[in-house]
């Protein structure tokens, strides 16, 4: 772990004189914020800030740009690019007491909410109300981090990611400025779109400390189904079929052989075969989701799909996507004692199966061993390798396979990050995926940030 350098006493004293025992010089505080959950080298933060309120967040960034000090946005810390590991001189800005939900509107079908709330306790004050918040990346992160890194998830192919669903936010700019950028109105042809800069920003052009999202009706029906099929191609084609019938796939999710493996051991999927798998989820009203499931499953017969499975009891859908969502611990489990080193890539759909079967060709010539699961409705799958954390050449034999994912989605006109973000790992393969289109991105940091204080080397080289 590298050690931190000392605050300097000046913006020590005004930090403490402005947030008190919130501002804390702690070994154990600073430790939790000196690494996401990546492969990061975790470097402690000089000092951590708990600010409560925007008016908090201006007057500390102020005071950090008055002293040219780095300042870190931290959310939960769930990010997995080396987002959040700070400069040795740099204080961590913890959001989380951030948490208020401020309103709800279930006629706009918006609310406004501190960026520290996290997805789960929006997910629990909105379910009663019969509205949600479609965007769920898996962990319990917070609205301001899922903001800052453009996250997605299961449910993005029908309702979109963070960038359909934020309609304005609350930024505290380098300088210590406020603004607010979008707001509720549906549509706006009203000057540059500054809501969708912040999103993927990854904290290097400011603070998010409000968020305005959007929000849907919970659906009359839901339903999901699972099918097995004998290569990913074939469940790749039959999305693909779906998409250009204009079927409104909830969820669609390619688990690959090895991940199946992973789930029939270790969370009780017993009934399957260690194959390729599709599961789908649809949305809508009884009558709506039995056609949805009906076409599904002749699309899916036409591709050598067998046994279509459609579940309609709630807690049979709830063990499977409660599977799904435990991939992570599932593989882990496959091999005890090793780490995950968790990557992802997005492909343009037509491009998908090429890419996962050079990529599963790829796994099988370095022998590394990872599962492949996606989100396939947006061409977006992940990789999850296993390594072992003493082993220097696997460590970097992992480092080199991600490498090649990156470059060979870029090469296949897609991106080297679909929804994880760049952080400091993946700045190379933004050069290479954008080229110049990064020195417009440098202007744009320069202008708002020209001492580079807001999480510095992340995103792009300054
Ligand atoms: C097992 C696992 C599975 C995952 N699966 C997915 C997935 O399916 N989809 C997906 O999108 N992600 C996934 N992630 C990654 C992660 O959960 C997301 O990137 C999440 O959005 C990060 O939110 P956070 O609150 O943890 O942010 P943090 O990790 O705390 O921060 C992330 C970045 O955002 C910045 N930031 C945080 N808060 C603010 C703020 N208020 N203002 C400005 N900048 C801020 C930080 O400086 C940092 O650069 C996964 C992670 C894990 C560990």
């Amino acid at each position: 772990m590298t050690e931190a350098q000392e605050v300097p006493a000046a913006l020590a004293v005004e930090l403490t004189e402005l947030l008190g025992n919130r501002f804390s010089q702690a070994a154990a505080v600073r430790g939790h914020h000196s690494a996401g959950e990546g492969w990061d080298n975790p470097v402690l933060p000089a000092a951590v800030c708990f600010p409560e309120t925007t008016e908090e967040v201006a007057a500390l960034a102020e005071a950090c740009a008055g002293a040219a000090v780095p300042i870190v946005p931290f959310g939960a810390g769930s990010s997995l690019e080396a987002h959040v590991v700070p400069p040795p001189t740099g204080i961590s800005v913890d959001l989380t007491r951030m948490n208020a939900i401020i309103d709800v509107s279930e006629g706009d079908l918006d609310c406004h909410v501190q960026a520290g709330v996290t997805r789960e306790q929006l997910e629990t004050h909105l379910n009663k109300r019969g509205i949600f918040f479609p965007v769920d990346p898996g962990a319990d992160a917070t609205l301001g981090g899922m903001v800052a890194t453009g996250a997605s998830g299961t449910t993005t192919v029908r309702y979109g990611a963070m960038r359909e669903n934020v309609l304005g936010l609350t930024v505290v700019l380098a300088d210590g400025r406020i603004i607010r950028t979008g707001g509720r109105a549906r549509k706006s042809s009203a000057g540059y779109d500054l809501t969708r800069l912040f999103i993927a920003s990854e904290g290097t052009l400011g603070i998010i400390t409000e968020v305005r999202l959007r929000l849907r009706g919970i659906p009359e029906a839901i339903s999901a189904a699972v099918c097995q099929f004998d290569t990913v191609a074939d469940v790749v084609n039959s999305v693909i079929e779906a998409i250009q019938i204009e079927l409104p796939l909830a969820r669609s999710e390619l688990v690959d052989a090895v991940q199946m493996s992973a789930f029939i051991e270790h969370e009780g999927l017993d009934e399957f075969e260690p194959k390729p798998t599709l599961m789908l989820e649809f949305h809508g009203s009884e009558e709506g989701v039995r056609e949805q499931a009906e076409a599904m499953a002749a699309i899916c017969s036409s591709h050598g799909g067998a046994d279509f499975r459609w579940v309609t009891k709630q807690e049979d859908r709830t063990r499977l996507w409660r599977a799904r969502h435990r991939a992570y611990y599932a593989v882990m489990a496959m091999a005890p004692g090793k780490k995950a080193m968790i990557t992802d890539a997005c492909v343009p759909i037509s491009r998908l199966a090429e890419c996962i079967e050079e990529t599963r060709a790829d796994l099988e010539r370095t022998g590394l061993l990872s599962p492949i699961v996606g989100h396939i409705g947006d061409g977006n799958f992940h990789c999850q390798i296993l390594c072992a954390p003493d082993d220097d050449a696997e460590i970097a034999a992992c480092r080199s396979f991600v490498g090649r994912l990156a470059e060979r989605a870029i090469a296949m006109g897609g991106t080297c990050t679909g929804e994880h973000g760049v952080g400091a790992n993946k700045i190379d393969y933004v050069e290479q995926e954008y080229g110049p289109a990064v020195d417009v991105m440098r202007s744009i940091k320069r202008a708002l940030d020209p001492q580079n204080v807001m999480n510095p080397g992340k995103v792009l080289r300054f």
